[in-house]
């Protein structure tokens, strides 16, 4: 089976202006073009609003486009939502499902993000779903269990290899400063390839486990040399265009 190729996301959240998020792809479009071949994916996640024109922006590079949620359902009357068709004909070919903020900010639960994440599947996207403890739960000895009921009921029942991504995100790491150890990642990342093989089989040797939270281009090559480490999940850092650019140079 071929090597996973590290996929390096960034998660830009609720970018302060359209400004901000339009010179960041152009810069991006400008370094991948002059680049060449590149050692991994890298992917950029905006705000529904600027998507096309993200995608217009780095059209040519290499560089993917994703969105950062989807609705379940793939129409109707579902004011204020986004479908993942819609993000498919915007430009996407991920989309991130189950952020911890939308988990918190949205109660959304495992069941909805196995939806949305069938709804992506359905419309051609790759679903990155994403799963991860509490500090409280961390501390309860209970992260195992907490992200293997999370990652179990948020694969869609089809799911399969490389059309589903997973980032393994605790919630305690996001936008701190703090990180697990590389032996807490390899034992999480080596816990979800396990249950992923339970469930899918020989194929879970296809999916890509991404980690994300505080990853930096301080400590990204450490983090992307840690097994079954298969690429990050970035927010603040995918705001700075060399940050984000030196993480993808990072990869192994
Ligand atoms: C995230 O929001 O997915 C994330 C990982 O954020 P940060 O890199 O800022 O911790």
């Amino acid at each position: 089976m071929a090597p996973r190729r590290p996929l390096i996301a960034g998660n830009w959240k609720m970018i302060a202006s359209s400004r901000h998020g339009l010179a960041l792809a152009a810069e991006l479009a400008a370094r991948a073009k002059g680049a060449g071949a590149m050692k991994c994916d890298m992917l950029l996640c905006p705000p529904a609003t600027l998507i096309r024109q993200v995608s217009e922006a780095v059209a040519g590079s290499g560089l993917a486009v994703g969105g950062q949620d989807c609705h379940a359902a793939p129409g109707g009357a579902h004011t204020g939502d986004v479908s993942a068709v819609l993000l498919a004909e915007a430009g996407c070919s991920f989309v991130i499902v189950g952020h911890s903020e939308r988990r918190r900010d949205h109660d959304e639960t495992s069941e909805m993000v196995r939806d949305k994440a069938a709804a992506a599947r359905a419309a051609g996207l790759t679903p990155i779903i994403c799963v991860g403890e509490s500090e409280a739960e961390r501390d309860a000895g209970e992260t195992l269990a907490v992200v293997r009921s999370q990652l179990e009921g948020s694969l869609p029942e089809d799911a399969a290899g490389a059309d589903t991504a997973i980032a393994y995100e605790p919630v305690w790491a996001i936008g701190t400063a703090r990180t697990p150890t590389g032996a807490e990642i390899a034992e999480v990342h080596g816990h979800i390839r396990h249950r992923l093989a339970a469930v899918m089989g020989e194929e879970a040797q296809r999916t890509r486990i991404l980690y994300g939270g505080s990853v930096t281009s301080g400590n990204a090559s450490e983090i992307l040399a840690t097994a079954e480490v298969d690429g990050v999940l970035v927010g603040t850092a995918s705001l700075e265009a060399d940050a984000f650019w030196r993480i993808g140079e990072s990869c192994p």
